[in-house]
């Protein structure tokens, strides 16, 4: 079975640390996942120019930057307890869902 039907370790509002591109090494908050795209959008991650049409909200158009997301596997999450990139273990926390616990330091979170 491929690792791709896993549901995903990183949630909206995790720290992550992008590992390879031309982010590697920036940090970022997690802003969206799209668990069926395997994307994450990280604030200030992958970011580009978009040109806008005026729209009433912002009725004089112009170029404003928007994240394009990375792909799940190019980010590690960083944990809180160590404040470090780390791989993780699922620990049940209920029905459906799970703590993530960190292979470092052990912190779940
Ligand atoms: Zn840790």
């Amino acid at each position: 079975m491929s690792g791709s039907m896993r549901s995903m370790s990183i949630r909206k509002g995790d720290s992550v640390q992008v590992v390879t591109g031309k982010d590697k090494g920036k940090r970022g908050k997690v802003l969206r996942v799209d668990p069926k795209s395997r994307r994450v959008v990280v604030e200030g991650i992958n970011r580009a120019k978009k040109h806008m049409r005026p729209s009433k909200a912002n009725p004089q158009g112009g170029i404003v930057e928007i994240e394009l997301g990375v792909d799940a596997s190019n980010l590690m999450l960083v944990c809180p307890g160590c404040d470090t990139p780390t791989r993780v273990s699922r620990v049940r926390a209920g029905e459906r869902s799970f703590l993530r616990k960190c292979k470092r330091c052990d912190t779940q979170f």
